[in-house]
């Protein structure tokens, strides 16, 4: 049954938009294929797998295009047109609308709209043009790897060089030929790691007299911290492969729910100067709660097949070029599905616990370290919910750099410097995870340095 949706124009009949529901567009476009293939002389799967090739590389719009074609006569006072094109964003859209008229206004007005329709629609570039190949997925299909060949062929992809030399497609302008959309996500940590294992090096070194729990705990975050920014990268160089990100990334999480508790736990320890009257619930709060968390998410994993949570993650609006698939920022990863509002609010909550030993802190430490202290974690808190909000709901440049502006944070493997990495939300989303971290790590040696 189709959705009516009455809009006058100019004291004519009102126009009726039939809105197919999806089941029954899929049933057409299906019937379409099959009556393509007996037309062609084709084989169906011959062509599902070229549909879905286009699919993947997001290159061709599978429906109709937003931009109208020249004007036809009116047989009806109704027409039908595509949910997918309703949605073309922005004057692509407006083209439409202004073709629409063009179809049913009288002469005057519709070479008007017409006129102003090919000034407001973006010059639709060549097919090819737009035909950009898949750069996220590593090694040659025809010859898989598996075990530890399949993680360094992905490591080697992801962080240094990824071979597509076969592949169908433009290359993307924000990746260059060897490029990776992950591989700013994997070197962000992957430094990380590095930086916080120095510095739990050094402060282990400097401090070996310091027989205090606060100071042992401290130690313990920044090993934590290290830990996590590792498991982080590990993640993000397997990502491309459905089977490894499953246990990648599950550890990646398990690993953020860790050091969330471990680092918690050692500021509410130097809040409390090593836990000075604190009762033995609230210390094991935090590890259980986390304990409870990664159990879910492992038994979670166990249970949902990788084939259901397995999607493309892609901007779909049109770029100044005209192309969809928007130069290469196109990934695959595990969702979350129901449970992501679960995951990104009890990390949160976890984070957040420290504030409850505030009223502590200020009874322990006094007024004028808690309050620089406190300052510092809620830099660090603000920092984190502002950094999830960047890649979660803002997913900035995103849009920026899929429109082909701010084109300055991408690295072309072909340009001056060559690296093949797009500074994409992802990659700010892991440098403001790093700051957040250090800012804490201040925070616990700052109120240290007054025990
Ligand atoms: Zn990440």
């Amino acid at each position: 049954m189709g959705v009516g949706l009455g809009l006058g124009v100019r004291g004519m009949k009102s126009i009726t938009f039939n809105l197919e529901p999806l089941a029954v567009r899929q049933a057409q476009q299906r019937e379409g294929t099959l009556a393509y293939c007996q037309d062609k002389d084709c084989t169906r799967s011959d062509v599902e797998h070229l549909a879905h090739k286009l699919h993947a590389l997001r290159s061709i719009p599978t429906e109709a295009p937003a931009i109208a074609p020249p004007p036809t006569p009116l047989t009806a006072s109704s027409f039908t047109f595509t949910l997918r094109s309703a949605r073309a964003m922005g004057a692509a859209s407006a083209g439409a609308v202004l073709g629409g008229v063009a179809r049913i206004a009288p002469v005057p007005v519709s070479t008007a709209a017409l006129m102003l329709q090919q000034k407001l629609a973006p010059e639709p570039a060549p097919p090819e043009a737009c035909e950009y190949m898949d750069q996220y997925s590593v090694g040659d299909k025809n010859n898989p790897k598996t075990g530890c060949a399949r993680f360094w062929e992905l490591f080697h992809g992801v962080a240094i060089s990824n071979d597509v030399t076969d592949r169908p497609g433009v290359v993307s302008k924000l990746l260059g030929p060897t490029g990776h959309y992950e591989r700013l996500s994997f070197w962000t940590h992957f430094v990380g790691t590095f930086l916080f294992a120095i510095y739990a090096l050094v402060r282990q070194i400097l401090v070996r007299d310091d027989a205090r729990l606060a100071g042992g705990l401290t130690s313990a975050a920044a090993w934590t911290i290290a830990a996590v920014f590792l498991s982080s990268s590990v993640y993000h160089a397997t990502a491309p492969d459905l089977k490894f990100a499953m246990v990648t990334r599950v550890l990646d999480y398990a690993g953020i729910y860790a050091g969330i508790t471990v680092t918690t736990t050692a500021d509410i320890a130097v809040a409390t100067r090593g836990f000075e009257n604190v009762p033995y619930q609230t210390i094991l709060d935090l590890p259980a709660a986390a304990i409870i968390l990664i159990a879910f998410f492992i038994w979670r994993r166990g249970m949902t097949p990788g084939e259901s949570t397995w999607m493309p993650h892609e901007i779909t609006s049109q770029s100044k070029d005209g192309c969809l698939l928007s130069r290469g920022l196109f990934s695959f990863g595990h969702r979350d599905l129901a449970h992501i509002q679960m995951r990104q609010s009890t990390s949160l909550l976890l984070f957040a616990n420290y504030f409850m030993s505030v009223p502590a802190a200020f009874a322990v430490l006094g007024g004028g370290v808690t309050r620089v202290v406190l300052a510092l974690q809620i830099s660090g808190f603000v920092t984190v919910t502002l950094g999830m909000a960047i890649d979660r709901l803002f997913q900035w440049p995103d849009g920026n750099l899929v429109e082909g502006s701010m084109t300055c944070l991408s690295c072309p493997s072909d340009g001056s410097p060559a690296c093949g990495a797009v500074l994409n939300s992802h990659a700010v989303w892991h440098i403001v995870a790093l700051l957040s971290a250090a800012l804490t790590c201040i925070s616990r040696e700052y109120a240290l340095s007054f025990g």
